[in-house]
């Protein structure tokens, strides 16, 4: 799958801090249902994240390192079951104190085109920095029964960016399995531009904003996602290498 673009070269594994830990325990939910060969895998991942990345501050906003590390344990989540252990073209981050606000031309869900600044939670183009603001970032990691993750979200986009094509389907592998993803991901896509979806609307905006959106509620709600879209589930299961609805049920039982 993703093991073609893994690193050729090994580096020594920069140091998880001890005292990220309490950080990830007191703001992040998910950090608190992981098992403990999760937790070991997540340490090494967020550490390397904030090892890789340059950091940059936007609108008055400080680079601490409750910052980074609430930023990074949540892109490494998408890393968690993956082949590989970065995001390879990102090298930067850039972290706004509230709204990202950006000028441009932007397409709603409803399909309106609208001009001037735009105040966006986030931000990922292909080769460019990573743009998050800081109060989603914080909102997302907290409260996930909520459904929206503005970091998943913008890591799943360049996970799909990978490739080089922003088409809602990330590297594959093979044909073979691009066809089935887009067997299961256009009927669902479908469902959502006819508001018969759990995913939010946002996912009707296009199909990669579709992947997206189906990533946060894959990892934010994936009890009601199981449910209401198995496929789906199923195949978000099998690219991401992780079961959240069955890690969720452990933790729920436990
Ligand atoms: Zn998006």
């Amino acid at each position: 799958m993703l093991s073609t673009l893994r690193s050729w070269f090994t580096r020594p594994a920069p140091e998880f801090d001890p005292a990220w830990e309490s950080i990830l325990r007191e703001k992040y939910a998910h950090w608190s249902i992981l098992d403990t060969d999760e937790l070991a895998r997540m340490r090494m991942l967020t550490a390397r994240f904030i090892a890789d990345n340059d950091w940059e501050a936007a609108q008055g906003m400080k680079i601490t390192t409750e910052v980074q590390v609430l930023i990074a344990a949540q892109a490494s989540m998408l890393l968690l079951g993956l082949e590989i252990d970065e995001f390879f073209d990102v090298t930067s981050i850039i972290v706004h104190t509230s709204t990202v606000r950006l000028r441009g031309t932007r397409r709603s869900a409803a399909g309106t085109m609208s001009d001037g600044v735009q105040h966006l939670a986030g931000q990922a183009t292909p080769k460019g920095p990573v743009v998050l603001s800081w109060s989603a970032v914080k909102r997302g990691a907290l409260r996930p029964d909520a459904g929206e993750n503005v970091t998943y979200h913008e890591f799943a986009h360049r996970l799909d960016m990978l490739d080089g094509i922003t088409d809602g389907t990330p590297p594959l592998g093979s044909d073979e399995a691009t066809t089935r993803w887009a067997a299961i991901c256009t009927p669902a896509f479908e469902r959502v531009q006819t508001g018969d979806s759990v995913l939010r609307n946002y996912a009707a905006t296009n199909i990669a904003e579709f992947f997206a959106v189906a990533t946060e509620a894959f990892l934010n709600r994936p009890d009601v996602l199981v449910v209401h879209e198995p496929d789906l589930y199923a195949q978000l299961r099998s690219f991401y290498g992780q079961d959240p609805a069955a890690r969720l049920s452990r933790t729920t039982i436990a």
